[in-house]
């Protein structure tokens, strides 16, 4: 194994998911897209994995966000989900709530505290996605269609530049963020995968403003520049990493999610470690916090949540 990659998850999900790391809790967030679960890992003093907390749903998990003032908002099924801190399962806003077709995918939050998740057709349709952005208020706004598979979405250190992938194309673009509005422009391609099969999924970005990609069935993660180059590739035991997030306690651990499901016996027996979170140390940089949602809840706003598990 490339040094410095380390086995961090005990278990393997299906599609382990979204690492965040919490800050003001100190744990790693990742969900299980298909097993529908999400997971808060601990940390022990000397960064192993220590205990794992799991919250299962109703629905299909992209992404998870920590949200100011407790609990966790969710990008799942077809629309965002809060969970409070007891683990009750809220609706809220629901985009795509007249469809079965599609799912929401992958998302973060910006500076603001706003919540941008995009969504993908479960047969991968071309144009079938598209990306929304849940406001502080707990209303939705759709930023863009016409998407395939909305991934990895990220900031530049001084948050005037959004990056968002699209597995569908291949292209992790970039926009011109404007913070007070939270309004994207002058879109432009800055990162173009051409090996055939393999696919742009998660992203996040570090303190220097290295973008740092996880390449589906491309068993690495790259970290690009801003201008798109490539300045170093990590590889994985796995075929199939799908995002990667910056954590610990001097936020300089990569931890990267992978894939299992849909993988034959042949390419298990390749990639036994598949499904696993690793953690990647000595890489010498840091990242930037897992920023939270700051908006409405049902917890900040003192409402309670009326579901349980997501068993309504
Ligand atoms: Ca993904």
């Amino acid at each position: 194994m490339t040094p410095g990659v380390k086995v961090w998850s005990a278990t393997p999900g299906l599609l382990s998911e979204g690492p965040r790391w919490h800050e003001e809790r100190q744990e790693l967030l990742w969900v299980d897209i298909l097993g529908r679960q999400m997971h808060r890992g601990t940390l022990s003093p000397h960064g192993a994995l220590e205990r794992v907390e799991t919250i299962s749903v109703d629905r299909h998990i992209g992404a998870v966000a920590p949200a100011d003032g407790g609990g966790y908002v969710l990008a799942a099924g077809a629309g965002f989900l809060f969970i409070d801190d007891a683990g009750s399962v809220c609706e809220l806003a629901q985009p795509e709530a007249d469809r079965t077709d599609v799912r929401m995918n992958d998302g973060a939050c910006d500076p603001q505290g706003r919540f941008w998740a995009g969504t993908m057709a479960y047969d991968e349709s071309p144009g079938a996605g598209a990306l929304y952005r849940l406001e502080l208020d707990g209303s939705c706004t759709t930023v863009l269609t016409g998407l395939t598979i909305s991934n990895g979405i990220g900031w530049s250190p001084d948050a005037s530049t959004m990056y968002l992938s699209d597995s569908g194309t291949g292209c992790v673009d970039a926009f011109r963020f404007d913070g007070s509005s939270g309004a994207i422009s002058d879109r432009r391609t800055v990162v173009r995968i051409d090996q055939p099969g393999v696919v742009p999924d998660g992203l996040t970005v570090d303190e220097e403003g290295g973008i740092w990609v996880a390449l589906w069935n491309g068993g690495a993660v790259n970290r690009y520049a801003a201008d798109g180059s490539l300045l170093a590739t990590v590889q994985l035991p796995v075929e199939r990493p799908t995002s990667c997030a910056f954590g610990g306690p001097d936020q300089d651990t990569l931890f990267v999610t992978s894939a299992r499901a849909d993988l034959d016996d042949d390419a298990l027996g390749r990639q036994p470690l598949a499904g696993r979170v690793f953690a990647i140390d000595g890489l010498g940089v840091r990242g930037l916090s897992c920023l939270p949602y700051r908006g409405r809840t049902p917890q900040s706003s003192g409402g309670e949540c009326y579901t349980r598990n997501g068993a309504a």
